[in-house]
């Protein structure tokens, strides 16, 4: 394994203001990001935007059903430069009761499945997102799945997370976005967390017994291919340290008019699905943990023949989170 100490990294501004107009200053990043945006799809606060049937290898090797929920909820309150979630948010908290009739309409669609991720493109423990007085609802529709995955930014997590938690049958997951390792582009991100803030959010996880899922950027803004894979691989490391039992490995996609204009200005290319290949087996090579790379409309990055050969060995990577003998 590759070993840098984080400690040892420069944290001089490595670029120039000359290079990107998005703004050095963190208090003027919001603004810069929301001027970018275009329309919100219309939605509707009775239905989630979508849901998908999957499976998912699990923690002890075995297939798991996993139905996968898009709730509708209100807007994420971080701006953060490489999120396109908001497309498919709301402007006002759901009404309560919406979020638990958004459950019963997605599982009445789906096969029957072990385990749910109800991912809401925020943090689930946001308060003005998912209504805590739906929790009690939320977790009786919920009763029948033997694991509950949830997506939160570090900050939402606290009392009401261990609130939930004590109302599942089986255990909760939460997945936090590390997005990378490398603490300047961290901080350019405008995610408002350090690697500190994130690694105190993974030990009380840790210390509730909740399992940690980290999703992982393979080249954000600011950084060459080499470098983004070099930071992919540095991202494994250090979400495994914080105690991560599953990783994934999301190719920064371009949509949300800010990654637009960085692409313009020449601070941000796409991935190539070589990198993401390299980055899932190094992932996979450590032995820590799961490794999954996200396949979600990958097909936008396969220009060439190679190209749809390497998805379709990520996609069997996926399915077997094991490394083929070369
Ligand atoms: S915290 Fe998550 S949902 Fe919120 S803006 Fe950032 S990436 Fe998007």
């Amino acid at each position: 394994m590759q070993s840098v100490s984080l400690a040892t990294i420069s944290l001089v501004p490595f670029l120039s203001p000359k290079m990107t107009t998005y703004p050095a200053r963190p208090q003027d990043r919001n603004a810069w990001i929301l001027a970018r945006r275009g329309q919100k799809n219309r939605l509707a606060p009775s239905l989630p935007y979508a849901s998908l049937w999957e499976e998912e290898i699990g923690e002890g090797g075995d297939s798991v059903s996993t139905a996968t929920l898009f709730l509708t909820n209100r807007e994420c309150p971080y701006r953060c430069l490489m999120c396109d979630l908001w497309q498919n948010t709301l402007d006002e908290t759901v009404p309560l009761g919406a979020i638990p009739a958004q459950i019963r309409d997605a599982l009445s669609t789906l096969a029957p499945a072990r385990q749910i991720k109800l991912y809401n493109a925020g943090s689930f423990f946001d308060p003005k997102a998912i209504p805590p007085d739906d929790y009690p609802a939320i977790a009786h529709e919920i009763a029948g799945f033997e694991r509950v995955i949830v997506e939160c930014h570090p900050a939402f997590l606290g009392k009401r997370t261990l609130t939930f938690q004590q109302m599942l049958k089986g255990p909760l997951e939460v997945a936090m976005g590390l997005e990378t390792a490398h603490p300047q582009v961290l901080e350019m991100l405008n995610k408002r967390i350090t690697l500190d803030s994130f690694r105190k959010a993974a030990a009380t996880l840790a210390k509730n017994s909740i399992a940690l899922r980290v999703f992982i950027l393979l080249r954000p803004p600011f950084l060459s291919e080499e470098e983004g894979l070099f930071w992919a691989k540095r991202s494994l490391d250090f979400a495994f340290e914080c105690g991560a039992s599953v990783c994934c490995v999301i190719p920064v996609r371009g949509g949300n008019g800010a990654m637009e204009q960085l692409s313009a200005e020449g601070v941000y290319s796409p991935p190539r699905i070589a990198s993401l290949e390299e980055a899932v087996l190094y992932g996979l090579s450590l032995g820590q943990g799961r490794v999954f790379a996200d396949l979600w409309d990958i097909e936008r990055f396969a220009e060439t023949p190679e190209d749809h050969a390497t998805l379709s060995r990520l996609d069997h990577l996926n399915r077997t989170q094991r490394i083929p003998n070369t």
